[in-house]
């Protein structure tokens, strides 16, 4: 089974934004709606303080209370893999889905259907990686199998330390971010 993972070094992260755009470019995300996003993180006490830049979105949990407690099947691990996804033509637009992520990855779409990251689904297909991957200018986020151990995010989680969000949570994040 694949077990995609994204790899995000909050090191050389500069919250540029571009993979935010990318996202929006390649999935046409609507005005004001957003799969990813960028979190300014400030921690400590004036003179010490340290920022922490991220680049968030759905966390592709393996645990995730989304597909759990969605009432109609619509939100689904796609077999095979750990991606989550959304049946549009399933969803009721009923929320429960976005009360039920720790994370605040979900939103409604105009049409009336939850919508959020798909990990570019569409571009793994193709052998590609995930559009915000494919154009961030420090090369900040990786993408790959876990599972296949010459991956690079497979590398860079033994090399480096990591945290991922909330993980008290106990959804089991497949979003690493190198501290
Ligand atoms: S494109 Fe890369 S550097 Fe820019 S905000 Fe996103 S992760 Fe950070
Ligand atoms: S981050 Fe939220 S939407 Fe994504 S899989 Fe986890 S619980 Fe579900």
């Amino acid at each position: 089974m694949k077990k995609y993972a994204m790899v995000i070094d909050t090191k050389s992260c500069v919250g540029c934004g571009d993979c935010v755009i990318a996202c929006k470019t390649e999935n046409l995300v609507p005005e004001g709606l957003h799969r990813d996003w960028i979190v300014e993180d400030v921690s400590g006490k004036f003179p010490n303080l340290n920022m922490e830049i991220r680049s968030e979105r759905c966390n592709h949990c393996s645990n995730p209370p989304c597909v759990t407690y969605c009432p109609t099947g619509a939100s689904y691990i796609k077999s095979g893999s750990n991606i989550v996804l959304v049946n549009k033509s399933k969803c009721t637009g009923c929320k429960a889905c976005i009360a039920a992520c720790p994370y605040d990855a979900r939103f409604i779409m105009p049409e009336g259907y939850v919508s959020k990251c798909t990990f570019c689904e569409h571009r793994i297909k193709k052998g590609l990686v995930p559009a915000c991957a494919s154009v961030c200018p420090t090369h900040s986020i990786d993408f790959g199998d876990v599972n296949e151990s010459v991956s690079n995010v497979l590398k860079l989680l033994r090399k480096r330390r990591y945290k991922t969000l909330i993980p008290e949570a106990g959804t089991r994040p497949n979003v690493y971010y190198l501290i």
